[in-house]
């Protein structure tokens, strides 16, 4: 990898937390001539994302993470609504229908580093120690100014400004897209901590709902738990004492003897509900926590993240590598806004049921909520959306333009490229930039886009190939 920081490029990505480090490898993977500044000089411990959804493997799948990272996680069963030792409602990913039917968890800064191992390998362009600064438009692209680690500022000008910059966003707010939305008062307390806990093989992530409040804990590699905690508002970082207190006190005695041995990490957050006006501004596109932000009730942020790089890096490809025109751009902002608009209602829906204090309100929820478990439609709805597996930009479910196709229906590994999924062939040939695989399964022909995502159906390789002509 060079050292010194190019003069120009296509795409400037600013921001190398799990949005940057997965968009990066993609580009890398396509040939896309890129540069990433990130100012950590290393991947920062902390205890964020613990959730990897089966959805965002099957992504890393594709850019060849997928196993490492599995193979670093704990597989987790499901979540499960619960009120002392009776499950309100379970949701089972065990019965999903994709190679990880599993919520993988995983410190955020494993999932990380996994990433930029493979980034290293396929030689992308990751700038550690280099820090955005400032950039103005210079039609038709953009002229940043970057600090690098020997305090010297250069300027780099690139066709397109992506930012994955996170929450605060430079690149979002200096270029006058609003983010709107509002921060809720409520207050969580995080630990991950070493538990002695009885005879305990529950990999579900559960959700206590107590009267004072709810309490999540979740198993995590080597041995470790995570536990969540809604907390009064001026609460400190939890002690060891806090923290088994609240494992007494909201399990409804079910952890009343969990011991904690020692805490790796603990703080306390609030979190946002915003949504960028725009995720394309000309030469300017947002994705991750830049783009959106939300409760992380369920898991999803980082995961979303990822799914938007997975959506930006095939459109990025088609523009810059096979000459299709920069309104490909305008889809990726019509299919991945409306998502994290959705996200932000079903999570701030279920922050307010578990953190109803109301207990008139909280006794009705626990009955709704046992009313309901035994109805397969409302776990699997809530597994589908949870695991991100039924995100689509379709109407309509099944295999259709718009929906992933499971990738049980393809062979693999897969890179991300144009498959043609055809259930007439029984060899892997190619037809121009699209390769045709055997999909016995299928009733007719899937054009598959690099992100999972079905493009059209029932069309031959001579069909797909000249629809690739035509983005451009
Ligand atoms: C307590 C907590 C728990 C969470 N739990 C979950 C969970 O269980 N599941 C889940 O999916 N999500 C969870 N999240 C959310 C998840 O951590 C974020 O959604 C995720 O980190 C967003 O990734 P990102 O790449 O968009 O942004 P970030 O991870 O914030 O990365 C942005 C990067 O941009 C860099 N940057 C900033 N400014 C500049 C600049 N000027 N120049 C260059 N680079 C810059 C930063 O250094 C940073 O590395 C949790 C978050 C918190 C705080």
């Amino acid at each position: 990898m060079s050292t010194t920081l190019p003069t120009r490029t296509d795409v400037l990505v600013v921001g190398a937390g799990p949005a940057g480090l997965t968009l990066t490898t993609a580009l890398a993977l396509a040939g896309v001539d890129h540069v990433t500044l990130e100012p950590k000089t290393q991947v920062a411990p902390g205890a964020k994302a613990a959730g990897v959804q089966p959805r965002t493997l099957e992504y890393l799948d594709r850019l060849g993470v997928g196993e490492r990272l599995v193979a670093r996680g704990v597989r987790g069963a499901g979540f499960a609504l619960r009120e002392g030792d009776e499950d309100l409602l379970r949701v089972s990913y065990e019965t999903l229908d994709s190679p990880h039917p599993y919520l993988l968890l995983v410190g955020q800064d494993v999932t990380e580093q996994t990433i930029a191992d493979r980034l290293a390998e396929v030689d992308g362009t990751l700038f550690r120690g280099h820090r955005l600064l400032t950039w103005q438009r210079t039609w038709p692209g953009v002229l940043a100014t970057v600090a690098g680690p020997d305090g010297v500022v250069r300027t780099v000008e690139a066709r397109y400004l992506v930012g994955a910059d996170g929450l605060h966003s430079p690149v979002r707010e200096s270029s006058g897209i609003e983010f709107r939305g509002d921060s809720p008062a409520a207050l969580f307390a995080l630990a991950d901590v070493h538990l002695d806990l009885e005879g305990s093989a529950d990999t579900d992530t559960a959700f206590f709902l107590a009267p004072d409040g709810v309490a999540l804990i979740s198993p995590m590699p080597d041995g470790m738990h995570r536990v969540v905690a809604s907390v009064p508002p001026g609460t400190s970082p939890p002690s060891a004492t806090d923290v088994e207190k609240v494992l007494a006190t909201r399990t409804g005695g079910v952890l009343r003897s969990a011991h904690v041995r020692d805490i790796a990490a603990s703080t306390t957050y609030r979190f946002q509900q915003r949504v960028a006006a725009r995720l394309v501004d000309g030469p300017v596109a947002l994705l991750g926590d830049a783009a959106h932000t939300h409760s992380p009730a369920g898991g999803q942020g980082m995961n979303t993240g990822i799914q938007d790089a997975a959506d930006l890096a095939w459109r990025l490809t088609e523009i810059l590598r096979h000459g299709a025109p920069e309104s490909l751009l305008e889809g990726y902002d019509r299919e991945r806004r409306p998502v994290a608009e959705e996200l932000i209602a079903f999570t701030g829906q279920l922050t307010a049921l578990a953190t109803l204090t109301d207990p008139r309100l909280g006794a009705l929820r626990n009955t709704v909520l046992a009313a309901v478990r035994g109805i397969p439609a409302v776990t699997d709805f809530l597994a589908g959306r949870l695991s991100q597996l039924d995100i689509g930009y379709g109407s309509g479910d099944g295999v259709q333009a718009g929906n992933r196709l499971p990738p049980a229906a393809l062979p693999t590994p897969l890179a991300p490229e144009w498959v043609l999924a055809d259930p007439d062939t029984t060899a892997t040939r190619t037809h121009g930039r699209v390769r045709v695989v055997p999909a016995p399964t299928l009733p007719t022909t899937a054009l598959v886009r690099p992100d999972g995502v079905v493009d059209a159906l029932g069309i031959t390789g001579e069909q797909a190939e000249q629809h690739l002509g035509e983005l451009a």
